[in-house]
């Protein structure tokens, strides 16, 4: 689900609290007060966003129990929602509420994150070392901008598909109404809707941003906040392909858990910013990705791409997509997006030769004009 709470607003505005003067939002954070850590807190809100107001609170509060913070904070947050906005939240609160007493889960044990059993050994050593050269040594850039490594257990990866499989047949039986994972695939489930999200928070947080801090920091990749994570399912009687687009995110991993399929392949086209989303492609951004189970390909959300048919067999692959709303925000006040989007670098290099061109033809007219 995505936040949409502005940093601006919550920093400069005064809530219209009850609580008086007394009670202004600080304009710029308290740096060096640790905020608590909200993670089991159960709201429409993401636990990271507690964390990063609660250094904007006024002096007094700091010291407040956390119940009461995030009482506190509920209610500065909720006032920025709009209304339409306000009651989608609230419905689909009341739709995984409805999911999680109501689905009896296959396997309990990937519902916690353990660490040992999920990841390959070479993977887990690269994060423990969490350097630049560890994560580069299990890594391969087969095109800029695109990074691909052995993630998951073979035994995870199937226990995950059997638990959407289950997941899937309840909602068969139950006769209950699925939201799908977006608007492009009618297979497929969120998992954060049915009990997966505290998990897949774990692995966002301690297993996707030390890589995007690494990889993704212009865009996003050292402030992420939120995910929205699902499966998307490939073969018969599932969804053949994926049309051309970018995601709804700041980075995507997107993994293959399996099963035995031909076909599937991503096709990558360049990084674009919003403006140039159609622009065409250069020839160095133009590649393809054949899946392989357990296997990650980590990369920009604007990075655009699709899905080629799945001609046979079945593949489900899980794919996270990590926002940052700090980034997002800092986004609407740009308009060069030359540190990542290819057709804005490619028009700023253009400008600069053109620049340079004119220059050398001044320079060169003032030295063949005869002197007097
Ligand atoms: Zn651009």
């Amino acid at each position: 689900m995505s936040q949409n709470g502005s940093l601006e607003r919550r920093n400069t505005q005064q809530p219209n609290g009850e609580m008086g003067g007394s009670s202004r939002l600080r304009t710029s954070p308290k740096r060096d007060h640790k905020p608590e850590n909200y993670d089991d807190i159960q709201s429409e809100f993401n636990p990271l966003m507690f964390s990063y107001l609660e250094q904007y609170l006024p002096p007094h509060l700091l010291n407040i129990s956390r119940e009461e913070k995030v009482q506190y904070m509920r209610n500065i947050l909720t006032r920025y929602l709009p209304e339409t906005e306000r009651i989608r939240v609230q419905k689909h609160k009341e739709y995984r509420r409805k999911i999680l007493t109501n689905y009896p889960p296959l396997h309990k044990e990937i519902y916690i994150l353990h660490a040992e059993n999920f990841f390959t050994p070479s993977f887990l050593q690269a994060i423990e070392e969490n350097t630049e050269s560890s994560f580069k040594s299990i890594m391969a850039e087969p095109s800029k901008g695109l990074y691909t490594f052995e993630m998951l257990q073979p035994q995870f990866c199937e226990m995950l598909m059997s638990e959407v499989d289950h997941f899937e047949r309840w909602v068969h039986e139950t006769k209950f109404r699925i939201m799908r994972p977006n608007t492009m695939n009618k297979y497929g489930a969120v998992l954060d809707d049915f009990g997966l999200e505290p998990m897949l928070d774990r692995l966002m947080n301690e297993f996707i941003c030390p890589l995007s801090r690494v990889f993704f920091n212009e865009i996003g990749g050292s402030t992420l906040d939120s995910h929205h994570g699902f499966i998307v399912e490939y073969g018969v009687n599932r969804d053949v392909d994926l049309g051309f687009h970018v995601d709804d995110s700041e980075v995507s991993l997107n993994i293959c858990l399996g099963k035995a399929f031909s076909g599937g392949e991503l096709f990558f086209r360049g990084i674009r910013c919003d403006e140039h989303v159609n622009s065409e492609s250069q020839p160095g951004e133009i590649f393809d990705y054949c899946h392989v189970p357990g296997h990650a390909i980590l990369h920009s959300g604007r990075h655009r791409h699709g899905a080629r048919p799945t001609t046979s067999g079945s593949r489900m692959n899980l794919i996270i997509w990590c926002r940052s709303s700090a980034f997002r925000e800092m986004k609407k006040y740009q308009r060069d997006f030359s540190s990542w989007c290819g057709e804005c670098k490619r028009k700023k290099k253009e400008r600069e030769r053109l620049s340079v061109a004119a220059t050398k033809q001044e320079l060169l007219k003032r030295e063949l004009r005869p002197t007097s």
